[in-house]
């Protein structure tokens, strides 16, 4: 392997030539305990910054093995020392001058998530080390300006490497507490199946965020307290002992005025199934993994959606059995959330009122009187919850504020008052006695059918008379097999990524908690697109396959290019479900 010293002459040589000479010093330096890894230079300054990776052996990184073997510890240690990396490199970003982007120093910026990411990995069996970050390389014009590059990779970088990355130079016991509070989730995680349980919410949780813009916790909030009934104690290896309440399996509603914290909680709940760093307020919400958040969706494409159970005989004779739209309304979208949530396996749906389609949700007795079942397209929500949960074992948590139809199905009754949670369930059922009861169809739904099968080529197919939006885009003919794996990928935040200019809006996909595992599922459906749809495997299978193919070989098993780049973080299978269903030249 060349040295440091070898990249030092070489950055000398090409001091104040033409940019591209820059090129040149791809490849990976030895600079003692570590490795350096120039993995791609960029084009011009004002091009996206270089790759650079650090790699350091196991032995010399020196963390104790028990702390990356299991997956849970491992991403746990991951996440904080790229916190640590990234508050070093920070300090020295654009201190090396220049035009464009010269002098820049990147790393991924991790929110209150604790997430799988490209740009820190420890290998579980060597401990090996290694850590991604993107860096501008310096110029004046477009005249390489190496000292300043060599300011950055002999100074800045290495006192970052020498001071975050070694397990000696860290306080253990911090260490340790991270550790130790991954250990605590994953305890409670494993107990919930155990104990009936779809939920944990400590006592002493802080739910409330700071605002609208900001993730991190309230000051001064109500802190979150288990109504009596329902709480339910874990002893922790760690922490030991924590009560808190307890959602069960089943259908669970939570009333209550406005203002008074529902949505609050149930958002807390949709991000249980993420990690929370220390600090956060929500390290003990605990939500069952596979949850997932539904909602309406006004506009969004379907294809091919078993939609039966929900809807059936729509006015313009369109088929609900293999539903498309390019333009769905609120309650067809809702209706297809719920479908695609059931073929990804969800255990847990959760649904807020504020983001619903009504006629979704219920139809009242007065309108059922008035409009009969027969002349009604919709079979609400709340006439298949409880078929979901006995038949299916699909539990639901429904915030519901504004109807009192839910009591008489739901299995626990919270009441928010003041941001305190109240079990109100016999006080509601009484209630609920006195009104007629709910009528349900007495014919059970057909099991809905997953076995679309994505095929390659655009689509983009609409067999109904909806105007087709996008159809610009989406509207394709089939172009035969696309093997061509140059994909360009772009994502803009958490709103939506385009693959060769096709826009995916994930804006709605409210589980998303980060901007690189909207980057991620970019590749992961470049990947599908290019390698999977083949018009036989369905899309479960698919998914799937994906699942275990970055299981045993990680996310580089999906990006193409001799070099993993950093900036990606990993998405749950729900997630991928998601945003495949809305790839509008999907070809299904
Ligand atoms: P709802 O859905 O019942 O109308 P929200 O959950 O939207 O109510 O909460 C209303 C407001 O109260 C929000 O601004 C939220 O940040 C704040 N809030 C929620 N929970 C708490 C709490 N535990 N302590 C203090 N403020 C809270
Ligand atoms: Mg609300």
């Amino acid at each position: 392997m060349k040295t440091s010293s070898d990249l030092q002459i070489l950055l000398r040589n090409i001091d104040r030539r033409g940019y591209p000479a820059y090129k040149d010093t791809k490849g990976s330096y030895g600079f003692g305990n570590y490795m350096l890894s120039i993995d791609h230079v960029q084009g011009d300054p004002f091009a996206s910054p270089s790759k650079v990776s650090i790699h350091i052996e196991g032995k010399t990184a020196g963390f104790p093995e028990e702390y990356y073997k299991t997956k849970e510890r491992r991403v746990a240690l991951q996440d904080y020392l790229l916190r640590l990396f990234r508050s070093e490199v920070d300090k020295y970003n654009f201190k090396a001058k220049g035009s464009g982007k010269s002098g820049l120093m990147s790393v991924s910026r991790p929110g209150q998530e604790v997430l799988e990411r490209t740009a820190c990995e420890i290998d579980p069996k060597s401990g090996k080390l290694a850590v991604r970050l993107e860096v501008g390389f310096p110029a004046n014009g477009r005249t390489i300006c190496s000292s300043e590059l060599i300011k950055i990779l002999f100074d800045f970088l290495p006192k970052c490497v020498q001071d975050v990355l070694f397990y000696r130079k860290l306080n253990g016991s911090e260490v340790e507490k991270i550790i130790f509070l991954a250990d605590d989730r994953e305890y409670i995680r494993n107990r919930l199946e155990e104990m009936g349980l779809v939920a944990f919410v400590a006592n002493g949780s802080v739910l409330p965020r700071e605002s609208g813009v900001s993730d991190r916790p309230m000051k001064n909030s109500v802190l979150f307290r288990s109504p009596e009934s329902m709480e339910v104690e874990m002893d922790l290896p760690h922490k030991g002992r924590v009560k808190g309440m307890g959602i069960r399996k089943g259908i669970t509603l939570i009333v209550g005025g406005g203002y008074h914290g529902k949505s609050t909680l149930l958002k807390a709940l949709e991000l249980g199934v993420y990690n929370h760093i220390a600090g956060d307020g929500r390290e003990y919400v605990v939500t069952v993994s596979d949850a997932v958040k539904i909602r309406a969706e006004d506009g969004r494409c379907v294809k091919n959606d078993d939609i039966s159970m929900f809807v059936n005989n729509l006015p313009n004779g369109k088929e609900t059995k293999s539903f498309y739209t390019e333009d769905a309304s609120g309650s067809t979208s809702q209706a297809a959330n719920v479908i695609e949530a059931m073929e990804s396996g969800t255990s847990l749906l959760l649904i807020d009122e504020d983001t619903c389609a009504t006629n979704f949700m219920v139809r009242d007795e007065l309108m059922q009187r008035v409009v009969h079942r027969e002349k009604e397209p919709i079979t609400p929500f709340i006439e298949r919850a409880r078929y979901l949960y006995e038949k299916k074992g699909i539990s639901c948590i429904v915030v519901a504020g504004s109807s009192g139809s839910y009591f008489s199905i739901a299995d626990w009754i919270v009441q928010m008052d003041n941001y305190v949670p109240m079990e109100i369930t016999s006080l509601a059922k009484a209630e609920a006695e006195k009104y007629p009861p709910l009528s349900v169809p007495e014919k059970e739904p057909d099991e809905p059918d997953y076995r679309r099968a994505p095929r390659a080529g655009k689509g983009g197919r609409d067999n109904g008379g909806h105007m087709q939006r996008n159809m610009g885009r989406g509207g394709r003919g089939g172009h035969g097999d696309n093997r061509d794996n140059r994909v360009k990928i772009k994502s803009m935040g958490k709103e939506g990524v385009s693959l060769n200019k096709e826009n995916v809006n994930l804006h709605y996909v409210e589980q998303i908690a980060d901007s690189e595992q909207v980057t991620a599922l970019g590749y992961l459906l470049a990947y599908a697109e290019n390698h999977m749809f083949n018009g036989k495997d369905s899309m479960q299978e698919i998914v799937g396959k994906l699942m275990k193919l970055m299981e045993q070989k990680g996310l580089a098993s999906v990006v193409p290019g001799d070099y993993l780049p950093s900036g990606l973080a990993l998405p749950r299978k729900q997630e991928i479900f998601a945003c495949f269903n809305r790839y509008r030249a999907m070809n299904l």
